[in-house]
């Protein structure tokens, strides 16, 4: 028996011993890298929670689990309410009774309004942008449903441009549908905006337009969309039945959760880290943005747990509403209008989760020279790059817009649209040794920043049009 304890204690100081030696930064790489807390916090949220859109009981129960995780691990925690829109899927199908009732797979954009409950049957015309939904005129577009065919850049996607390429495909998904009403269209369905498909269909806001009326969106799966092409390139009519029955519920006051750890000397002046609670409804939200929720929690988690006092304060947002509508960031911004020269920069992981190359940044390389030596230790893991960016992330957006430095998470984003707004959005696409390497990556940089003792110039950046 003694024995035993005796080893036990010899194992323990052994594995204790080096986690107190080296900098702050080395200890926190050297503790995340060596435990799978931020998973563990990723698969509460995505397993025992489940999907998240705002307004739905799932949201509702992320807030209170994110309250209930940060109190049980000593860290002041409360609520900032924000109210948001409470849009819920129904019926969604499609069929070709041009040709034999083949089933299209599809899914209501997010926002959309419903079809009349026995649905639409109209002709479907295809166009790859707006210039030849234009030259088609309101002649050939009145009473039909517009098919957006434009896919995403392969290209880009390969050449870790994901996000470009996303950006460029997905006008389609978001000003489509009321481009389309412009002209007199029935209905709108674009190609689901992915890097890869199994017939799953990529879900996703949409914009209307309050000048137009407001059509029916959906996205078809690539392979639905490739069907479409198809047909319509052979010089086939096509004819779609379409029925999809979202609702538009009152709106539902939901909240943002705001954890802090307090500095010692500059505690009022603040390092913000932040992700999105909220989730699309098709699948539980793992890597969008469940792991950027797990980055910030365990960032948090671990500079409690080292025991690790920071200058200035860091503090912890996660935001609702990310998704349809983007009330959380806004709120946030809002809320602590009086205090925005305080937060001396604002983090967000929003980008899912895949081994991190670095981040983002608004910050001019010319001043990033004293926060890349801090950095450093991060480079064994490949994840010291700063690269410049006008979009840290949307959360942050109304930050970054007044002048707070932006920073977004940037891991490999070859694979993310994958998955990105599918019912494919789950845990086993995160692996545990990749989340865990963003966790120490996002917790380097708040720490780095924190003790930093000058401060990075503050540059607006411009509203997205
Ligand atoms: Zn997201």
């Amino acid at each position: 028996m003694k024995t035993i304890v005796v080893a036990a204690a010899l194992l323990f100081s052994a594995r204790s011993l080096p986690a107190e030696s080296g900098t702050p930064a080395d200890r926190i790489l050297r503790r995340e890298l060596s435990t799978s807390q931020a998973y563990d916090t990723l698969s509460e949220l995505t397993d025992r929670i489940g999907p998240r859109l705002s307004g739905s009981a799932g949201a509702a129960a992320a807030v209170e689990w994110a309250l209930r995780t940060f109190k049980s691990w000593s860290i002041d925690v409360h609520a900032e309410p924000v109210t948001v829109p409470h849009w819920v899927r129904g019926a969604e199908f499609a069929t070709l009774p041009s040709h034999h009732d083949q089933k299209i797979v599809l899914t209501a954009l997010g926002g959309s309004v419903a079809t009349p409950r026995q649905g639409i049957t109209a002709e479907v015309i295809e166009v790859h942008d707006f210039d030849q939904l234009v030259a088609l005129g309101a002649e050939n577009v009145r009473g039909k449903i517009v098919f957006y065919s434009a896919a995403m850049d392969m290209d880009l996607v390969r050449s870790g441009n994901a996000f470009k390429a996303y950006r460029d495909a997905v006008v389609y998904r978001s000003k489509g549908p009321s481009r389309a009403a412009e002209l007199g269209a029935v209905a709108s369905i674009n190609r689901s905006v992915a890097s890869a498909s199994l017939r799953t269909p990529h879900t996703g806001g949409l914009k209307y337009d309050p000048k137009q009326p407001k059509i029916p969106g959906a996205a078809v799966a690539a392979e639905d969309a490739e069907l479409l092409h198809r047909l319509l390139a052979s010089g086939d009519t096509v004819t779609m039945h379409l029925v999809v029955t979202p609702q538009t519920l009152p709106d539902v006051v939901s909240a943002n959760v705001v954890a802090e750890i307090r500095g010692d000397t500059r505690p009022d002046e603040v390092v913000l880290i932040g992700a999105h609670l909220d989730s699309w409804d098709l699948g539980t939200g793992a890597i969008d943005d469940g792991s950027g929720v797990a980055n910030v929690m365990e960032t948090m988690h671990l500079i409690k747990e080292l025991g690790l006092t920071p200058h200035r304060t860091i503090r912890a947002v996660l935001y609702m509403n990310e998704e349809n509508g983007g009330a959380g960031g806004k709120a946030y911004a809002e809320r602590h209008k009086a205090e925005l020269s305080k937060p001396v920069a604002a983090i967000e992981s929003d980008s899912g989760a895949a081994a991190p190359t670095g981040f983002r940044t608004t910050v001019p390389a010319v001043a990033l020279r004293a926060l890349k030596q801090g950095l450093l230790p991060l480079a064994s893991l490949g994840a010291a790059d700063l690269t410049p960016t006008t979009d840290a992330g949307s959360d942050i957006a109304p930050l970054t817009e007044t002048g707070v430095p932006g920073f977004g998470m940037a891991p490999d984003s070859r694979h993310y649209f994958d998955y990105h707004h599918t019912a494919a959005d789950t845990l086993d696409k995160v692996d545990p040794k990749e989340l865990a390497q963003e966790s120490a990556a996002m917790a380097v940089l708040a720490w780095t920043l924190s003790e930093q003792p000058g401060y990075l110039p503050r540059i607006p950046t411009k509203r997205e049009p």
